[in-house]
């Protein structure tokens, strides 16, 4: 199973992510854990890092790119696919990811989306933020993070509903009841031929 996951903060994404993950025995590769370790580790790379994410804008690309290539690689070197959570997250990113994959002949068979409203996204991640104290869970840093989501990731679902490996799931319902309705969906996908879900398309002009 290879996959990358597009939603919206507060969708969900982490937490379905990680169960994809141990489901099916591959790495779940989360760029914004990834980031936020360094940030707390307090590495140079962290430094750098840590002013986007508590503004809740973007990482400059070449930095995560680089964790993204890093990751896909050792999943190819061990054999195993993955789950690809918080990147792509520009239309820019979904070209570069899709020409790191194919280097390593690791293109994802499905591009996982889960929907969900912005008000019940809003209300999750500040419940969350009690919990997890994520600096960037504060509501005006959660509104801008969710305005760049409508306006610069949601573009991507297009390119993928057009290479035909999009799926689209409600994330309104219980975080359980969301896993069921996943993990069939998923089961369908690994007993399919990757021929026939994986159409070989050109890469449109994305930017
Ligand atoms: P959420 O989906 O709730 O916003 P993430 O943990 O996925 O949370 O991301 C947290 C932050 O990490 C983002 O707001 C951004 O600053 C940074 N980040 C994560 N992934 C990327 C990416 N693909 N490109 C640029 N920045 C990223």
């Amino acid at each position: 199973m290879r996959m990358v996951m597009i939603a919206a903060p507060g969708a969900g994404k982490g937490t379905q992510a990680s169960r994809i993950a141990t489901h099916f025995g591959i790495p779940h590769i989360a760029t914004g854990s990834l980031l936020r370790s360094h940030v707390e580790r307090d590495t140079r790379l962290g430094r750098t890092v840590r002013g986007y994410m508590d503004r809740g804008t973007l990482v400059p690309d070449r930095i995560v790119l680089r964790m993204v290539r890093r990751a896909l690689t050792e999943a190819k070197a061990a054999g195993v696919g993955y789950v690809l959570d918080g990147y792509p997250r520009t239309p820019a990113q979904a070209g570069s990811v899709y020409q790191v994959a194919a280097e390593l002949e690791m293109t994802a068979d499905v591009a996982l989306h889960l929907e969900i409203d912005d008000e019940e996204a809003v209300r999750r991640m500040l419940s969350r933020s009690a919990a997890e104290h994520r600096t960037d869970d504060t509501e005006s840093v959660i509104r801008r993070r969710l305005a760049l989501y409508h306006e610069v990731t949601r573009p991507v679902l297009d390119w993928y509903a057009e290479r035909r490996i999009l799926l689209c799931v409600d994330g309104m319902a219980p975080v359980d009841a969301v896993t069921a309705r996943v993990l069939e969906l998923l089961e369908v996908v690994e007993a399919t031929p990757p021929v026939d879900r994986a159409p070989k398309i050109p890469l449109p002009a994305l930017v």
